[in-house]
């Protein structure tokens, strides 16, 4: 028997995955996102498990992990593979070792390419495995940075994942299209990249002509992966007046869905340029405007007892806000993520603007 949850990181698109041994409670947690530690540790603490150990697919470049965040919450030790450099782990595992959660445990496989170090963990029967980016459902991670090789992505695919039972599910670190698994009898016949058809060299033809662009994240994101995900400064206390999201960055984040119950609950502060909260994309209802320039002068127009949700167009601006905020002393302050364009996008309600 197995407990066993797929949960996902909907900015990044990453699956964190959560196995635990129901007889002794143990779990582990594969690639768990920073910005959700609240959300897993509120789950792992709902099932009544214990979180052993964290463990990592590879460095990522496009989320900060929560590996650390998670051994200072839950008294976790967080486990990684030996070739990736990171400093700060409880352990570092080597090739074909197994990690035992309970009376289970997962064995690893060096299936390096997309980077040099990323590992497939395959639980204990063979019945899972988990392949980070070094295979994606109908496809596999970019091979162009972080001492990532076509060649080597090829052959690790191969001879370590294709070589596991044909019924064995796969579990990928990341899906766009909304997939959430696959079996190794699957990608063998319909991967286009890495079915059992396709060549070494039509595919390292393929990876180098991918042409994809610098991922967002990755200068933030790698150098803290390198250190386990451990911030520059760390929260003490969370917040209890809404369900927010502490970033790496060091900013509070609440939900639209959750800003669009809570009108009439919070001061709604639009931090943009006036003819930016009169243009085109309107603001939310009931927004007062106070331009990110003016908000220090400005600022003992809002009232320190109430919450307060700072707006701008993507959310840059109000997360600038809100750090101004919190240093002028008020405490409950929150920046709306992705600002007016995901309101918009999720067709939140406006005042002015046009269609
Ligand atoms: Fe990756």
């Amino acid at each position: 028997m197995l407990i066993f949850r797929q949960l996902f990181d909907p900015q990044s698109s990453t699956y964190t995955y959560l196995l635990a041994d129901p007889a002794s409670r143990e779990a582990v947690l594969i690639d768990p996102v920073f910005e959700q530690a609240r959300r897993d540790a509120a789950l792992i603490d709902e099932l009544g498990l214990k979180l052993a150990w964290t463990l990592e697919t590879h460095v990522h470049a496009d989320h900060v992990t929560a590996a650390w965040l998670l051994r200072e919450k839950l008294g976790s030790r967080i486990a990684l593979s030996d070739q990736c450099g990171a400093e700060g782990a409880d352990k570092y595992l080597k090739a074909n070792e197994q990690l035992a959660f309970g009376k289970r445990h997962l064995e690893t496989r060096p299936t390096p390419g997309h980077t040099s170090s990323c590992t497939t963990y395959v639980l204990d029967d063979r019945s899972m495995a988990f392949t980070g980016d070094a295979l994606l459902i109908r496809g596999c991670g970019r091979t162009d940075f972080q001492g990532g090789d076509a060649r080597t992505l090829f052959r690790s695919v191969r001879e370590q994942i294709f070589s596991l039972p044909e019924r064995c599910l796969l579990y990928p670190g990341h899906d766009y299209r909304g997939l959430t698994v696959t079996s190794v009898g699957e990608e063998k016949l319909y991967n286009p990249r890495l079915a059992e058809s396709v060549g070494e060299g039509d595919f390292v033809g393929y990876m180098t002509h991918l042409g994809l662009p610098h991922p967002k994240q990755m200068d933030v994101a790698v150098p803290a992966n390198m250190k386990c995900g451990k911030p520059v400064k760390s929260t003490t206390s969370d917040p209890d007046w809404a369900p927010l999201t502490y970033t790496f960055a060091g900013i509070w984040e609440v939900q639209p869905h959750w800003l669009e119950e809570h009108l009439r609950d919070v001061q709604i502060l639009d931090v943009r340029e006036p003819d930016e909260f009169n243009g085109p994309l309107g603001h939310v209802p009931g927004a007062r405007l106070i331009p990110l320039g003016k908000l220090k002068d400005e600022v003992g127009e809002l009232d320190p007892n109430n919450p307060i949700v700072v707006v701008c167009r993507s959310g840059a601006r109000s997360a600038q806000a809100t750090l101004m905020l919190g240093k002028a002393g008020f405490g409950k302050v929150a920046n709306l993520s992705g600002g007016m364009l995901r309101w918009r996008a999720q067709r939140f309600g406006v005042e002015g603007g046009t269609e």
